[in-house]
């Protein structure tokens, strides 16, 4: 978790370098929306290509890379602690499965 962090230190430093500072809630979550968008994009254009195409599998990390980063981008304006809430949603579904099996 500590490398999860380092990235929301480093969203919030460029964010801050680059733009001056950290967007505003409704833009961070429009970010998250379009980067979604762009997933979905690559997928429907991934299905029509040949399997195993390297091509696309690069463009499907790139933007799912960049669906994480507009991710941290959000918990960073909503001044959410990402290593926390992932260790905390960790727990959450250890225990379930843990009750469940
Ligand atoms: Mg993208």
């Amino acid at each position: 978790m500590q490398r999860i962090t380092q990235l929301q230190t480093w969203v919030a430093e460029d964010w801050t370098k680059r733009s001056g500072g950290m967007p505003q809630t409704e833009e961070a979550l429009l970010y998250v929306l379009e980067e979604l968008g762009e997933v979905a994009e690559c997928l429907r254009i991934a299905k029509r290509a040949k399997p195993h195409s390297t091509c696309h599998a690069n463009a499907l990390s790139g933007e799912l890379a960049d669906v994480c980063i507009s991710l941290v981008t959000l918990a960073c304006v909503c001044n959410v602690d990402l290593a926390n809430a992932l260790a905390d949603a960790k727990k959450k579904i250890e225990k379930r499965h843990a009750t469940a099996g």
